[in-house]
């Protein structure tokens, strides 16, 4: 069985003092259990500081984004070994509001996520299709494309590890999820891919969420199918009492 995956992405959202309350209302709260993985994803200046609440309980600190490089001339930027140093343990990468607006590409994502490994940190990779492409069918391919590109070169051992956030960029904060079949479909052949480019060891282990409009009310039906295995989520992850029943469908 795949633990499954909650990971609330903050995106650009709270200050210092809603982040601080977030984790202490959730921390004690999330499920001790085999069978999820709590995670919240926040920006960077607040790191260092829900690592520290957050230590000792199953609510997991990830990043947002992160450089390739070690270190160097790369102003603004935030290098794996400083999030390693203070305590993430995830990083998520590839988001399509880095991959539109930020200039990432399958090549960057590629590289984070071999740096990422080199450090200890467990990407989160998103991929997934604009509304455009998935009007003209272009759904498998595209994703297909993605995924490929950014576990290239990568060990089994650290393909296993990955996860892989399938995310329809058409679904991200439109209040439009996709259905869990189509979503499904999607995450089944994300499988498939990572089971002829890499192993089917590998494709058995690595953990594929969804991503995109998931709420309490989907959830459900959401992580019910064969290939979902956990969920990124944006909105739904701001308050706590949302974010708990997400992780607490994810221990069901
Ligand atoms: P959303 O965002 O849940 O608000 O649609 C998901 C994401 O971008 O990870």
């Amino acid at each position: 069985m795949r633990t499954k995956v909650i990971a609330g992405n903050w995106k650009m959202n709270k200050l210092l003092g809603e982040a601080v309350e977030f984790v202490e209302d959730t921390k004690s709260k999330v499920p001790s259990s085999e069978k999820v993985e709590s995670v919240v994803c926040a920006p960077f200046p607040y790191l260092p500081t829900l690592v520290e609440k957050a230590k000792g309980t199953d609510l997991a600190i990830a990043a947002q984004n992160m450089h390739f490089e070690e270190s160097g001339a790369f102003t603004g930027e935030v290098s794996p070994s400083m999030l390693k140093d203070i305590g993430v343990t995830y990083v998520v990468l590839g988001h399509s509001e880095r991959r539109e607006m930020f200039a990432e590409t399958d090549e960057t994502v590629n590289k984070k996520a071999h740096a990422a490994f080199a450090h200890g940190l467990i990407p989160i990779i998103c991929v997934g299709e604009t509304l455009e492409e998935r009007e003209s069918n272009e759904t498998m391919n595209i994703v297909e494309k993605q995924v490929k590109a950014a576990i290239e070169g990568l060990s089994e051992e650290q393909v296993r590890a990955s996860i892989i956030a399938y995310e329809p960029i058409w679904a991200i904060g439109t209040g439009k999820t996709a259905t869990s079949e189509q979503a499904n479909e999607v995450c089944t052949h994300i499988r498939k891919v990572v089971a002829q480019t890499q192993s089917e060891t590998a494709a058995e282990a690595v953990r594929i969420q969804y991503g995109g409009s998931v709420k309490p009310a989907n959830v459900d039906e959401l992580l019910s199918q064969s290939d979902i295995d956990g969920a990124l989520v944006g909105g739904a992850s701001l308050e706590a009492d949302s974010f708990l029943q997400l992780v607490e469908a994810g221990a069901k």
